[in-house]
């Protein structure tokens, strides 16, 4: 292991080892690295990590905890070592395989686009994941937040995400309009930008994969293929088949698609598909219907955030980044820093809280998952809740971060 000049390596713990097919192998002590984040960032660690702490104790005594090893990112990692997003923690997020983070700020003129699409395209971590379900007491703008219980896997790495695009008067664009025009017949306005969207088998394979694998792990009943491939054939048309022929060639024993098997799986996971624009009506009109969702990078933003409104919004919505071949992995808060809270001690730290539940159940410590789940039930039920749930609610306790965070702490059980 190298030696960082930043980072502190914790001592007393060992790293995660991850075995070749991906199967992550967790010690007694795992080395987790950390990123507290920019502005609200701190306020929210410090209430995530009481309960983290607080519920491996709980479930396995002194037997187990977390080596917390802090590594930099964001403004902190720019006044400290003066780059927004330094090597070393690259490096250490690859070397010890889990992290978690806060929000960060994507500064402006970086020379990046944003530090969270950096991490994720640096260390493949080519599947966002994102749980979507709704607790109880939770306040939503629909009626029947309940029946949302969906899983979506957006592919991280490619689509108009991997960032080639030429801007409008440009000389390369002018060159590029002419090319197009002169190989392809292509008529494009002299007057456009121009964007390139690569979307590859390899890339749709593994994300399908993984949201395949996961629905045979925790027993979901369907995964949906959701695409514009009626309007983008070669792009979004070809993640559709390319899904479809997936299940034919590595998960015939457990899952069928639609057209195989004319919407009867006969017990199996039900593969079927989607054009984004319908999804978007049906998961507000017959939400029930999904389960495991797959898609593409853009589109996979537009339906995180419209599936988090359904149960709560961003201030509950966790997310994961994770590499299923290589187990490394990052869990994140999927809001922003929130800039005008920080160091008030006031926002909702669940979504940092719930990425955590994530991360225990990736190391294989469901026992800490369930125990943190049962305790936001219990504490959202109570109607104790940071300041954006009690303007929703009648009646509601509000209270701090701090002590939304400590309130999950007395109700773990
Ligand atoms: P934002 O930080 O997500 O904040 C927008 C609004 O969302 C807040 O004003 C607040 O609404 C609500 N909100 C956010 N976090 C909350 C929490 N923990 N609890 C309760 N409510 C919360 O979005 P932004 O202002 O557009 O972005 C600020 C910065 O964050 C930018 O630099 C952006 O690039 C960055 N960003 C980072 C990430 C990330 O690291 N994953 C994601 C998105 C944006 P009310 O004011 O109505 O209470």
């Amino acid at each position: 292991m190298d030696t960082f000049k930043y980072i502190q390596v914790p001592p007393d713990g060992s790293p995660i080892e991850v075995a070749p097919n991906g199967k992550v192998q967790t010690p007694a002590k795992p080395i987790i690295a950390f990123v507290e984040g920019d502005g609200t960032g701190p306020d929210i660690w410090r209430a995530s990590q009481l309960v983290f702490d607080a519920a491996v104790e709980h479930c396995y005594g002194g037997e187990r905890r977390i080596a917390w090893m802090e590594v930099f990112a964001g403004e902190k990692a720019n006044q400290k070592c003066g780059t927004y997003l330094p090597d070393e923690t690259l490096e250490a997020i690859r070397q010890y395989s889990v992290a978690i983070k806060g929000p960060l700020t994507t500064p402006v003129g970086e020379g990046f686009r944003s530090l969270n699409v950096s991490l994720r395209q640096k260390l493949n971590l080519f599947a966002c994941v994102r749980p979507v379900r709704h607790f109880p007491g939770v306040p939503s703008p629909v009626k029947e937040p309940e029946k949302v219980d969906m899983v979506i896997f957006r592919e991280n790495t490619e689509d108009v995400y991997a960032g080639m695009e030429v801007e409008q008067g440009q000389p390369e664009t002018k060159q590029l309009i002419e090319y197009l025009e002169k190989s392809f017949g292509w008529n494009i306005r002299p007057d456009s930008g121009i964007g390139i969207k690569p979307i590859s088998i390899t890339g749709t394979k593994q994300l399908v994969r993984a949201a395949l694998n996961y629905a045979v792990k925790h027993k979901r009943k369907s995964v949906t293929l959701v695409h514009k491939g009626n309007i983008q054939k070669f792009t979004e048309g070809a993640f559709r088949k390319w899904g479809y022929d997936l299940v034919r060639e590595e998960f015939s024993d457990v899952a069928v698609g639609w057209d195989d098997c004319g919407g009867d799986p006969g017990g199996k996971i039900l593969v079927k598909d989607a054009i984004a624009d319908i999804f978007l009506q049906q998961i507000l009109t017959r939400p029930n219907e999904f389960d495991v969702i797959a898609t593409m990078n853009l589109n996979g933003d537009y339906i995180s955030d419209a599936l988090a409104a359904q149960v709560g919004g961003i201030g509950i919505a966790p997310g994961g980044n994770i590499n299923y071949e290589t187990g490394a992995a990052i869990f994140e808060a999927t809001h922003g820093t929130a800039p005008k809270y920080a160091n008030l001690d006031k926002v909702n730290p669940s979504s940092v809280i719930l990425s955590g539940v994530m991360m225990f159940d990736h190391l294989g410590w469901t026992e800490v998952a369930d125990a943190i789940t049962r305790a936001m039930v219990k504490t959202l039920a109570s109607q104790t809740v940071t300041y954006d749930f009690a303007r929703l609610m009648d009646g509601a306790k509000e209270v701090k971060c701090s002590e939304f965070g400590q309130a999950i702490v007395d109700n773990l059980a």
